[in-house]
């Protein structure tokens, strides 16, 4: 994708979480790794009056080039790319069941076998630090250990992917987690009935689903089977 393109693409993503609900106002931000470093939403700018020159570059020595500030959130950003070669866009946002369950400080258990898709058997909340802060950029990274999206605290949310649709998609999947585990632990209180919790052993085999699931015959490497049980092929 040509620098302009990826930088539409970017303004196109910040408008998609909007429009969704996913996030309000010049709350979170988004990037997307380039040959040099990547590139970040600038600081506090509305997405609807966003142009392609107000994106900011930044190289992976966390410097700027340009007029606009970047994301406040910019060393976040920095950190993942750094630390996570797999993650080539992220999404942070505010979103409502993430931000509010977030204040509760809870790593959220697996209550529902699709917490796998963030890569692990919870999804954590990282630890509260002040926003824009290289701490809460450290609290973060621990709490994305072999996870692609975790809490973040008494703010929201944070999910990275291989491209912007992905985290984008992430970001989504993991509000969607978040309402339905407010709606279930309310449920619970109503009906004074627990929420039954996933064990350790479901939530291997699960995740060991997780590896293909989506994955088309032609995107399996030789060898590697579909994740479920695939009926009989016709000749
Ligand atoms: P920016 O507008 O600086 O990206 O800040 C939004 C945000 O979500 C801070 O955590
Ligand atoms: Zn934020």
């Amino acid at each position: 994708m040509s620098d302009t393109d990826l930088r539409n693409a970017i303004i196109a993503t910040c408008r998609a979480m909007n429009a969704s609900g996913l996030n309000t106002g010049t709350s979170g931000n988004v990037s997307a790794r380039t040959d040099t470093g990547f590139l970040v939403t600038p600081s506090g700018i509305p997405y609807d009056d966003l142009s392609p020159d107000q994106i900011v570059a930044m190289d992976l020595d966390g410097a700027y080039e340009g007029d606009w500030l970047p994301s406040s959130e910019w060393r976040m950003h920095l950190d993942i790319y750094r630390a996570r070669p797999e993650a080539g866009a992220i999404v942070h946002v505010h979103s409502s069941h993430a931000a509010s369950l977030s204040c509760l400080r809870l790593d959220i258990p697996p209550f529902h076998y699709m917490i796998a898709v963030a890569g692990g058997a919870t999804l954590r909340c990282a630890d509260y630090a002040t926003f824009g802060t290289a701490e809460l950029s450290h609290n973060m990274i621990k709490a994305l250990e072999e996870r692609s999206a975790c809490l973040l605290a008494n703010h929201g949310q944070i999910a990275f992917g291989a491209t912007l649709s992905k985290a984008l998609w992430l970001a989504g999947e993991v509000e969607e987690l978040c309402h339905q585990y407010f709606l279930a632990t309310q449920m619970a209180a109503a009906t004074d009935k627990p929420v039954v919790i996933l064990d350790d052993a479901e939530m291997t085999r699960v995740m060991k689903k997780f590896r293909t699931y989506g994955k088309q015959p032609k995107d399996l490497a030789p060898g590697e089977h579909a994740a479920f049980e695939t009926p009989v092929k016709k000749a």
